[in-house]
């Protein structure tokens, strides 16, 4: 019988996280600053260290994790990689199924492992407050665990649809020791404006956003903002996930045909993927790996959207970034994965698409929660919605083998556990879960207004990412 669960040792948490960038099939496009239509990275140094702003653009296919942050990660780190066994079982495949669970951080995801050198850095140079947002509360929780070790303030700005919907994120917020506000908020000018025009908004990512930079601008001196996912720093302090999978696959001999994860902003998935990416690109792999991400359709930025600058947030005050986006005005349904109701993704995830180095897939919420059910009752742990997407895409590609009787390595990363989620769980056995479809129209209308406010975006999308979108 093969072992359910393969372990490292605290020494093997990696002494490096890895790069993607000169890995990548081409340089990424540069952020453009939407005041002047040119290259440009706007307020983004006022509000990061310089650190983390090095790792932004590092070209450096190794950087080095400092012994402060792997002393924290030996909190939770190395995660477990497990044989889905039980699971492997039910569905009579052929196919060898692993997941990588993140669920065991104190936060209980993935989030940690960038939240901790974030504040590490943000303290090295002096910064006492970090401002953020949250959608389902995941990274709230994270930064405000982080900052805490490192003796720091938090502000958590929480979208109000979460933040109504997950009273517990804000309370574990709470017990950290950070500060959790329903966004929009009447403490920032954007989130009163938003408020002014309509009292009763459920809030989004872009608005949060919008909100926690502004604190972080307004604040300059002593606070700084903090960003869960999207950025370049942040999915390469994720890769300790693949890294650390990569070594647990060695022990059992075995090798991905398959990756699958979900992508919010694409950081746990980057953190997943890039690792066996690299194997990829220098040709130390055994065999071919296919890169499959997964998103909801209530959010199909990547399946849906549309690769062109736009910006990150709402309110307008990031620069515009080159990525696959629904348009910074999108408000999403009220799905439970709250994680992934970004209207954009990392630039990195968005060339790899373009390049077709990885695919992604869209599941409705329906057929995901159908997934998670079969996964609890066969592997007895409770999923985040969010990465029960790239349980429904395991899961179907396991099928698929039972059809053709390939035995497959399917490697997925389970991102986070679902204790905080289960009003979301109790809706589903009740049936009331609505399958949500995002529509194609909503993104054209988003389009028509990105591009009126911005008439020359066209020419900059094909100067820049070599696309004509409109
Ligand atoms: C934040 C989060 C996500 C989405 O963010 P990514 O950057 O795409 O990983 C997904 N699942 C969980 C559990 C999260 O906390």
């Amino acid at each position: 019988m093969p072992d359910r669960k393969i372990l490292l040792e605290e020494s093997d948490i990696p002494k490096q996280w890895y790069n993607i960038v000169p890995d990548l099939p081409h340089p990424l496009p540069p952020f453009i600053d939407a005041a002047t239509g040119q290259p440009g990275v706007g307020i983004v140094p006022r509000i990061f260290p310089k650190e983390i702003i090095g790792q932004e653009i590092s070209q450096e296919r190794w950087i080095n994790i400092p012994d402060e942050v792997r002393e924290v990660y030996r909190i939770w780190r190395p995660t477990p990689l497990f044989r889905a066994l039980g699971l492997e079982k039910a569905l009579k495949t052929p196919a060898k199924i692993y997941y990588k669970y993140e669920g065991t951080s104190p936060a209980g995801s993935h989030k940690p492992n960038t939240a901790v050198p974030q504040a590490f850095y943000n303290m090295k140079e002096g910064t006492t407050r970090l401002s953020t947002e949250t959608g389902a509360g995941q990274w709230g929780s994270a930064l405000a665990f982080a900052a805490g070790v490192f003796d720091l303030k938090a502000t958590v700005y929480m979208v109000r649809a979460s933040f109504d919907q997950k009273p517990y994120r804000k309370m574990m917020m709470n017990a950290f020791g950070a500060e959790c506000i329903a966004s929009p908020s009447n403490k920032t000018e954007a989130g009163r404006k938003i408020l002014a025009e309509d009292p009763d908004n459920k809030g989004s990512l872009g608005i949060a956003i919008s909100e926690a930079v502004e604190d972080a601008l307004v604040n300059e001196k002593e606070t700084n903002y903090a960003i869960g996912s999207v950025f370049n720093h942040v999915c390469l302090h994720q890769t300790v996930e693949g890294l650390e999978a990569k070594k647990q696959l060695e022990m059992v001999d075995d090798y991905p045909d398959v990756v699958y994860g979900c992508i919010g902003g694409g950081s746990s998935y980057s953190g997943i993927m890039w690792p066996f990416y690299y194997d990829q690109v220098t040709k130390k792999a055994p065999k071919e790996t296919k890169f499959v991400a997964t998103e909801a359709t209530a959010c199909p930025k990547v399946t849906k959207g549309v690769y062109q600058y736009d910006h990150g947030d709402t309110a307008k005050i990031t620069p515009l970034v080159p990525m696959h986006t629904l348009g910074h005005d999108f408000i999403p349904a009220p799905i439970h994965a709250g994680g992934l109701r970004y209207h954009g993704i990392s630039p990195i995830i968005s060339l790899l698409t373009q390049e077709k180095k990885m695919t992604t897939e869209a599941f409705n919420q329906l057929e995901v929660f159908d997934a998670a059910k079969l996964f609890i009752q066969t592997e007895g742990i409770i999923p985040a919605p969010e990465p029960s997407h790239a349980i429904k895409g395991a899961i179907d590609e396991a099928l698929r083998c039972k059809k053709t009787g390939e035995a497959k390595t399917i490697l997925f990363v389970l991102c986070g556990h679902g204790f905080f989620d289960m009003a979301a769980y109790d809706e589903y056995f009740s049936g009331k879960l609505q399958p949500y479809e995002y529509p194609t129209e909503k993104v054209a209308e988003s389009m028509d207004k990105l591009h009126k406010l911005y008439p020359w975006l066209n020419e900059v999308n094909k100067k820049y990412i070599s696309c004509e979108t409109y």
